[in-house]
């Protein structure tokens, strides 16, 4: 079992710093991986990082929601490009820096989203993607 970042992730990166094994990277390039994503052959379970983060974009991969039900306003982000991701944000990270991501939605009150699909980008960032490295 790992912990998972979902497409609730903002990059904020508040949970990078408190991650006593780092395996929490931000995705390069943005636009094709606009979170940030958990190794999970490296993480160790403990939990520090869920409530570090704002947006709640964090879960224990068992416990990531299928039917999770919006409060209305979170904002959801996925690689450029993606179909009804036409949004942009615009904000700043934990120590003050810009983020700008530019394929996001804003999910409305009540509407209901399966976040188990965010789940494998997690494995496939350090498996096939550019993550395979970001450890060294
Ligand atoms: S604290 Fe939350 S929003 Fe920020 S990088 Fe971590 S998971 Fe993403
Ligand atoms: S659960 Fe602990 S080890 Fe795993 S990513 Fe979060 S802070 Fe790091």
């Amino acid at each position: 079992m790992t912990y998972i970042i979902t497409s609730l992730c903002l990059r904020d990166s508040g949970c990078v710093d408190v991650c006593p094994v780092e395996c929490i990277v931000p995705g390069k390039p943005v636009e094709e991986w606009p979170w940030y994503y958990i190794d999970p052959d490296t993480c160790i379970d403990c939990g520090a990082c869920i409530p570090e983060c704002p947006f709640e974009a964090i879960f224990v991969e068992d416990e990531v929601p299928d039917a999770y039900e919006a409060k209305g306003g979170e904002q959801l982000s996925m690689p450029k490009g993606t179909a009804g991701f036409d949004e942009v944000y615009e904000g700043s990270n934990h120590h003050g820096e810009p983020v700008h991501l530019e394929s996001v939605r804003t999910l409305e009150a009540g509407e209901t989203i399966d976040l188990t699909q965010d789940i494998q980008p997690n494995y496939d960032y350090f498996q096939d993607g550019p993550g395979y490295s970001a450890l060294d």
